[in-house]
């Protein structure tokens, strides 16, 4: 009989087989290795960051730090003035100055939950929570405009990420509104946001399709809440609702109608907007 060389099928196949079942044991602990490379890369970057920053101010930097992070996080910079090279996050995190009450810091959005500074964060939703919740747990809507504060200068008036992630805490705290919903047509989810008008008085509330929290200079609403009427109206060309911040509700509606093409009434059901 011929004596035989190399392989069978059968053991061919058995190989093949052994070796998927090795690269599926092994690709898990790979990704997570990868993954917890990142979390650690990125969290050097924030600390790194911070520092910088606080070394620059007692040289008289007079920014903030969410001004500092623009300037060091720009792609299209390549002389970055305080790094050699862009401190960034491997997983594409966005990230955000954490700068009110006993948090200061810089958060990831992708790794928030990793950051150092997480801690002293959560405490100050926690206290910002407690802040705007009435005795029977609702939200006290006079209250929330505070952290917006007159001049859209409050902790929430100032920052778009601050709050987004408020807006997600009160989700998981089951407060599930503001958040998102869907729109008049169904295939949508829209994204509740807000804008003070009378000097700090009014909430304006409005919500769209085109965007999150994190376009911030995205002003431009399908929904928004007339404070005058107490009813919701879409606008299907969306329109702008920003110019409003020194007028009382009645002007700021007359504005925000000017500016729309055509609007309708809709109602709101739960978070889903539906045709009157
Ligand atoms: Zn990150």
């Amino acid at each position: 009989m011929k004596k035989q060389n190399g392989f069978t099928l059968v053991e061919l196949v058995i190989v093949i087989a052994v070796l998927g079942i090795l690269a599926g044991l092994a690709i898990p602990y790979f990704m997570e290795a990868r993954e917890e490379a990142a979390k650690k890369e990125c969290l050097a970057n924030r600390t790194q960051i911070l520092r910088m920053f606080h070394a620059q101010q007692a040289q008289g930097y007079s920014g903030d730090l969410t001004a500092f992070l623009a300037e060091v996080t720009q792609k299209e910079n390549n002389e970055n003035k305080y790094f050699n090279f862009i401190p960034g996050c491997a997983d594409n995190g966005k990230y955000y100055a954490a700068t009110t009450y006993s948090g200061n810091g810089v958060v990831c959005d992708v790794h928030v939950g990793d950051s150092s500074v997480m801690a002293s964060i959560n405490s100050m939703y926690e206290k910002m929570l407690n802040s705007i919740k009435n005795s029977d747990g609702s939200i006290n809507n006079e209250a929330l405009k505070e952290l917006f504060g007159k001049d859209f200068s409050g902790i929430l008036g100032k920052n778009d990420y601050l709050r987004e992630a408020f807006n997600k805490y009160l989700a998981e705290n089951g407060y599930n509104v503001w958040i998102e919903g869907k729109g008049v047509n169904g295939d949508d989810t829209v994204y509740f946001k807000f804008h003070s008008y009378d000097n700090g008085q009014g909430l304006l509330v409005y919500a769209n399709a085109n965007g999150k929290f994190q376009n911030s200079g995205d002003w431009t609403a399908n929904y928004v809440y007339n404070p005058n009427d107490s009813k919701w109206y879409y606008f299907e060309k969306g329109v702008y609702v920003s110019n409003i911040e020194n007028l009382n509700a009645a002007e700021a509606w007359k504005k925000i109608i000017q500016q729309g093409k055509g609007y309708e009434e809709v109602s709101l059901n739960g978070n889903n907007f539906v045709k009157a």
